[in-house]
């Protein structure tokens, strides 16, 4: 049984996260996708949701899909929350399921700037997928990865739709295209601050939701 992991401040959550976890999930065949919105960091700041309110609008966004789950590990857990340590966690609780980490091509570049970088890539196998003003051939400047200069400019050309290679950890990973939905937290917090429409970039539930919680109104 394979399973991905897909993580996430989800702040709020998107259908660029939403597609792009359902085309992983139809095309490698997973049993299910359980998704993990991060935990309130040590220190707040008013531009993040509270980690139960992320929790929240991801079980809003995903209830539909009977192969999407949320896992509360992190936004339950005190303290600081490393993503390591949350993947441990994980691989003991599935010891004889294959899980597979989900990550844009933005947030694995930004691996080395976290907690345990090696170790975090020596537990994990990877599924890397498309974002928005980054190109696979990107991966190149990653310390983690060995992969053919030429097999990344064919994804990135459209010429290949996933390739797959070896972590120097001896770890898989999976650099697979999806459809590119130009859409990011970030925009949508700031047209919620601006007073702009939101809509078709999220479900609706979860547009809602943010209207009637007043989330992301300030403007930081
Ligand atoms: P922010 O703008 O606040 O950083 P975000 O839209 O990047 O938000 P995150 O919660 O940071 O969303 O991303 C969680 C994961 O989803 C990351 O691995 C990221 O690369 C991926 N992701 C985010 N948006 C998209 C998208 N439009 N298409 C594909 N993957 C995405
Ligand atoms: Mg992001």
């Amino acid at each position: 049984m394979k399973v991905g992991i897909f993580g996430g401040t989800f702040n709020p959550i998107h259908y660029g996260h939403l597609r792009a976890a359902e085309e992983v999930r139809e095309r490698l065949g997973f049993s299910k996708i359980i998704f993990i919105p991060s935990g309130n960091p040590p220190i707040k700041t008013r531009e993040l949701a509270d980690a139960k309110e992320r929790y929240n609008m991801t079980e809003l966004a995903t209830a539909g899909n009977p192969f999407f789950e949320v896992s509360d590990i992190e936004f339950k857990r005190h303290g600081k929350s490393y993503t390591v340590q949350t993947m441990k966690e994980l691989c003991d609780i599935y010891p004889d399921i294959s899980l597979y980490f989900i990550l844009g091509v933005d947030a694995f570049l930004d691996i080395p700037n976290w907690w345990q970088p090696e170790r975090l890539i020596a537990i994990m196998d990877f599924i890397v997928i498309s974002r928005a003003s980054f190109r696979f051939i990107d991966l190149l400047s990653s310390p983690y990865i060995h992969a053919d200069r030429g097999a990344l400019e064919r994804l990135d050309e459209g010429e290949l739709e996933s390739y797959s290679a070896k972590l120097r950890s001896n770890r898989d990973i999976l650099a697979m295209r999806v459809p590119l939905l130009d859409i990011s937290s970030t925009e949508i917090r700031r047209l919620t601050a601006a007073g702009k429409s939101i809509k078709y970039l999220l479900p609706e539930v979860v547009e809602s939701f943010i209207i009637e919680k007043g989330f992301y109104k300030i403007e930081s």
